[in-house]
């Protein structure tokens, strides 16, 4: 990596903490990032969904561990289901604290000659060669972008557009639970129970206001609506035993949101000295948040981004310029298929009448295992390698596509080489 390049990262999120990792290790041999184990520990394999009428009866289920499909062999692993606190503490765990700065609000960016300032609302401001938008799906850093290309003329009409939405969704982790009351938890494997419900609000929960004015009260992420929405549910049954006031009341109420969910591909993610990852590009909710496929994007374009950055020849806008076309090329493509299927799969999952009853069920328990791997290797074809640190085997027998090494890693040495 060119010496001259600061990187500023807005959002310590997901994305940008993965980022953030990469550049530290950038210019250090080392096995990829050597988290898998320390993940592995505090993960558990994702062994099947079910989904379940609001009378808690069984309607359907996806079997991840299917008679003939052997996950585990095929593609090296099973799917892993991990709390974002433990993700966040793994990723937080190796970066070092100074270059952390907590309790920051980036409220405004600036392009200057030669650098990008971000002002936050303490009065600070930054200064830095490239600036990453990691602030998730409400970024900050995206809204101060676009502001600036509109005013330029250079903003596309659809990303002018505000995000819409069309779920509301609680989301919290609960303090550890008593396997006693919950056996679930003894099991080996994690299994969503969804309840789909007909009448009561489990999911689809929606209130009234136009897309502007929820999105303006999403930003206050407002402590009472989330109590509201509690107080709204907490007698509905719930699937693992007792009521969703139990889950609640296992849950601290600082760590419990309110948040609005819905699915945008922004077609703009690099201005000037400006790039977007994460969120704050596409975000693919509806599906089913916990889908996995936010996350997995977010790191993804971390890998893609730090890749680039690392063979980037020098500062100036035109090289910079070209180095964000080259990463859009790369990432918009996935970006664009997980909305659609994220978009696709919502609609099938929340189909109402007997119509969506007869899809779920053909869907999930009649699918033939050829459909069901030709979608599997069609979600693992492709798997970017961090390019300046040794590359890892694949574990599985299936082998996916992968990038090559940075041009300048020391042929056979295995050390990436700082400029
Ligand atoms: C309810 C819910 C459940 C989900 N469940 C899953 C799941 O199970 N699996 C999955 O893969 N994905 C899930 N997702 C999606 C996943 O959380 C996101 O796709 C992923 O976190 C994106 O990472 P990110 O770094 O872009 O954004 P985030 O992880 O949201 O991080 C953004 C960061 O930016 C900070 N920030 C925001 N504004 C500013 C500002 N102005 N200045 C400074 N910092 C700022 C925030 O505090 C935050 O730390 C879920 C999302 C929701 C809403």
């Amino acid at each position: 990596m060119v010496s001259k390049l600061h990187v500023l990262i807005v959002g310590c999120g997901t994305a940008g903490l993965m980022l953030a990792n990469l550049l530290e290790k950038a210019c250090i041999s080392y096995q990829q990032l050597g988290m898998y184990d320390e993940l592995m520990a505090v993960s558990k394999k994702f062994g099947a969904l079910h989904l379940i009428q609001e009378d808690l009866k069984h309607r359907n289920t996806f079997n991840a561990r299917a008679p003939g499909l052997n996950v585990e062999e095929i593609y090296g692993d099973y799917t892993q289901v991990i709390a974002r606190y433990d993700l966040i503490r793994v990723l937080l765990s190796r970066i070092p604290p100074r270059k952390i700065f907590y309790n920051k609000r980036v409220l405004s960016t600036k392009h200057e000659d030669d650098e990008v300032v971000i002002h936050c609302h303490d009065n600070t401001t930054y200064g830095g060669t490239i600036l990453v938008g990691a602030d998730g799906a409400y970024s900050s850093v995206r809204q101060n972008m676009y502001k600036e290309m509109s005013a330029l003329g250079l903003l596309p009409k659809a990303d002018a557009k505000p995000l819409g939405y069309d779920y509301d969704c609680l989301v919290g982790v609960t303090k550890p639970l008593d396997p006693k009351k919950y056996p679930v938890l003894k099991d080996e494997f994690c299994e969503f129970q969804i309840v789909l419900g007909k009448e009561i609000p489990y999911s689809d929960v929606r209130e009234n206001g136009t897309a502007v004015e929820r999105n303006f009260r999403f930003s206050e992420w407002d402590p009472d609506s989330a109590k509201n929405m509690c107080d709204r549910v907490r007698h509905l049954p719930c699937p693992y035993g007792g009521t969703l006031g139990d889950i609640l009341d296992e849950t601290p109420k600082e760590v419990i949101s309110k948040v609005m969910l819905e699915d945008k591909f922004f077609t703009t993610w690099y201005h000037k000295r400006t790039v977007l990852i994460g969120d704050g590009k596409v975000t693919c909710y509806k599906m089913l948040p916990f889908g996995g496929q936010g996350a997995t994007m977010a790191m993804q374009s971390a890998v893609a981004l730090a890749n680039l950055l690392f063979d980037i020849h020098n500062v100036t806008e035109p090289e910079i310029a070209r180095v964000f076309k080259q990463y859009y090329d790369a990432r918009s493509g996935p970006g664009k298929l997980a909305v659609k299927s994220s978009h696709q799969t919502g609609s099938v999952m929340h189909m109402r009448g007997t119509f969506g009853n007869v899809f779920r069920h053909i869907g999930f328990n009649w699918m033939p295992r050829w459909a069901m791997k030709k979608g599997m290797d069609s979600y693992n074809g492709y798997k970017e390698q961090i390019a300046f640190l040794p590359f890892v085997k694949f574990r599985g027998t299936f082998v996916p596509r992968t990038n090559k090494p940075s041009r300048r890693m020391i042929s056979g040495s295995n050390i990436a080489m700082a400029v």
